[in-house]
C-alpha cells in the first residue's frame, strides 16, 4: 500500500510508490484519488505497468491519493477485488486499501448480511466499509476507531475521504506501515523502500493500535486499543520485503545476512560454492558464505520478467512459473559441491525443481540451507497458506522433505537462532514477531474452523529429526 497527502502530483508519486511494492503483489493494481471535493479510481487487473499508461495517471488529479497491489489470500480473484475498494453514499465517499487477512471475516460478514448488508466483493476488506457506515455518530474518525475494535486478525488500512487520510495498524502490528515526508507533503508506504525512490524522508512506524490521521491542517495520532503487542511477521524479514527496507530500525538486508551466518553456526557443510535463491536468499547466502568462507557466486539467475512463484495463486502456474524464471549457470555450479541458500520451503514443489536445475547443470552435491524454521501452520494473517495441507512440514520430517526434494542435505534455522539474527533480545512472545507458522502460537484467537486446521496439523506431524 501507498499513500499520499499534500501533494499536487499525489497519482503519479504513488504509481511509483507503488512500483516499488509490486513484489508485494502482482495481481493486481489501484489508484484513488481525491481533490477535495471527489474520489476518482483507476484500477485493473495484472501488473501496475499493464493497469496504468500515461493516459490514465494524467487523469487521476488531486493532492492525495491511496494506491495497492494485490496478492490475494483473501477473497477470490476478479476486477472487484482488485483495491482500493470506492464506496459512494449521500454522506460522501470512502476508499479503503488493505495490507493483511481478517479472522473474524466470516462471522462479521454472515452478521452484516444478516442485518441488510450487500457485500460487492468477496474480499474481506469490505468489512471494514460496511462497519464504518453502520456507525451511527460523530467524525470519520470515531467511526473507523469503532469499526476497528470488532475487527480481529492483521491488518494495515489505509481509508481516505474527500477530506482525510487515515491509516490503522492492528494492535499486533502483522504487517508494516510507515510514515515519510516529501516537500511538506505526508507519505504513507508498506516498506520503507518506497519512500527512497521519490526521495521521501522517513520519519517513523505506524504503531500497532494506532490510527493516524492526515489532512490540511497536519497528521494527527490517536489509539484504537491500548492492548497493543507488537508482533511483525517473521516472513516479512526472511522473505517478503525488499532488502533495503527497515522495520523496527532493522535493515531487511542486514537481518538476511545475519540468517546466513547463523545458519553457518548451526549446519556447516562441506561445500565449493554458496549461492541463494534470487532475489529473496540472495543477502543470506552472502552471510552464509562470509562466515563459512565457501565463495559466493551467482549460480542460479532470475528472468527479471516472470512473477514470484510463490505468489501466483495455483499449483500449475506455480510449476510453470519455475521453469520459466530461474536459470542455473553451468559454468558455476558443475563439478561443484553447492549449497543452495534459499528462505522457506512451502509445499517443496519449487525446492525440488531448482535442486533438479542445479544437477541437471552439472552441480555433485545439492546442500539445501533454509534460513527459516519448517513451516508447520496455517498463516491465517495475509500470507497465503492457509491450510496444512499446502505445508510439506506439516506432514514430514526433515529427512523425509530431503528426499522428497532430492537434496543431498537439508536443514532449517532454529527459532532461536531466527530471532537472534534478526536482532531480537527476547525469545518469547513478547519477542516482537509473530512465529505461529513456525511454533502454532497465534498471536491472537483463532476461530473454530482455523483452530481445528492447526490443530490438526500438530497432531498429524511426526516428530522432525534436529539433525
Ligand atoms: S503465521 Fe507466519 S507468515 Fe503468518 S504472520 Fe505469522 S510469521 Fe508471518
Amino acid at each position: 500500500m501507498f499513500g499520499v497527502w499534500g501533494h499536487p502530483e499525489a497519482a503519479r508519486l504513488t504509481y511509483y510508490g507503488l512500483h516499488s511494492l509490486q513484489h508485494r503483489g502482482q495481481e493486481g493494481a489501484g489508484i484513488v484519488v481525491t481533490d477535495g471535493e471527489t474520489l476518482k479510481i483507476s484500477k485493473g487487473p495484472g501488473l501496475l505497468t499493464e493497469v496504468f499508461g500515461t493516459g490514465e495517471l494524467d487523469s487521476l488529479t488531486g493532492k492525495a491519493a491511496i494506491g495497492h497491489v494485490r496478492y490475494s489470500t483473501a477473497g477470490e480473484e476478479g476486477y472487484e477485488n482488485v483495491q482500493p475498494l470506492l464506496f459512494n453514499s449521500q454522506t460522501g465517499s470512502l476508499a479503503l486499501a488493505h495490507n493483511g487477512s481478517l479472522t473474524n471475516a466470516d462471522a462479521l460478514k454472515s452478521q452484516l448480511e444478516y442485518q441488510g448488508s450487500i457485500f460487492q466483493t468477496t474480499s474481506d476488506t469490505e468489512i471494514l466499509a460496511h462497519l464504518i457506515r453502520r456507525v451511527g455518530f460523530g467524525n470519520i474518525e470515531d467511526q473507523v476507531k469503532s469499526a476497528l475494535s470488532i475487527l480481529k486478525g492483521a491488518y494495515a488500512y489505509l481509508i481516505m475521504t474527500e477530506k482525510k487520510l487515515l491509516a490503522a495498524l492492528d494492535p499486533n502490528g502483522f504487517r508494516p506501515l510507515s510514515i515519510g515526508r516529501l516537500d511538506g507533503a505526508y507519505v504513507l508506504a508498506s516498506e520503507t523502500c518506497a519512500f527512497d525512490v521519490i526521495g521521501a524522508t522517513y520519519e517513523r512506524e505506524v504503531m500497532p493500535g494506532e490510527l493516524i490521521i492526515i489532512d490540511d491542517t497536519g497528521l494527527r495520532s490517536e489509539r484504537f486499543t491500548m492492548n497493543a503487542n507488537r508482533a511483525i511477521c517473521s516472513m516479512e524479514y526472511i522473505y517478503f520485503a525488499r532488502p533495503d527496507s527497515d522495520f523496527d530500525n532493522i535493515n531487511v538486508h542486514t537481518a538476511r545476512k545475519r540468517l546466513g551466518k547463523q545458519m553457518v553456526a548451526e549446519a556447516p557443510v562441506e561445500a565449493d560454492v554458496v549461492t541463494g535463491v534470487p532475489d529473496s536468499s540472495i543477502s543470506a547466502a552472502i552471510g552464509y558464505a562470509e562466515a563459512s568462507g565457501i565463495p559466493y557466486e551467482l549460480g542460479l539467475i532470475k528472468n527479471r520478467y516472470v512473477g514470484r512463484t510463490f505468489i501466483q495463486p495455483t499449483q500449475e502456474m506455480r510449476e510453470r512459473g519455475v521453469k520459466m524464471k530461474l536459470s542455473p549457470v553451468r559454468g558455476v555450479v558443475e563439478g561443484k559441491r553447492v549449497v543452495m541458500v534459499d528462505d522457506s520451503i512451502v509445499r517443496g514443489t519449487t525446492s525440488r525443481r531448482i535442486v533438479q536445475l542445479l544437477r541437471d547443470a552439472g552441480a555433485i552435491e545439492v546442500h539445501v540451507r533454509i534460513t527459516a524454521p519448517p513451516i508447520e501452520f496455517p498463516c491465517f494473517y495475509g500470507v497465503d497458506t492457509t491450510s496444512k495441507e499446502e505445508l510439506i512440514a506439516a506432514s514430514m520430517s526433515i529427512e523425509e522433505i530431503r528426499q522428497e526434494i532430492g537434496a543431498d542435505s537439508l536443514e532449517f534455522l532454529s527459532k532461536e537462532g531466527l530471532l537472534k539474527a534478526i536482532g531480537r533480545q527476547d525469545q518469547d512472545e513478547n519477542c516482537g514477531q509473530c512465529l505461529a507458522c513456525f511454533t502454532g502460537k497465534y498471536p491472537t484467537e483463532v476461530f473454530p474452523d482455523e483452530a481445528t486446521n492447526s490443530n490438526m496439523a500438530a497432531q498429524k506431524k511426526p516428530k522432525a529429526p534436529t539433525s
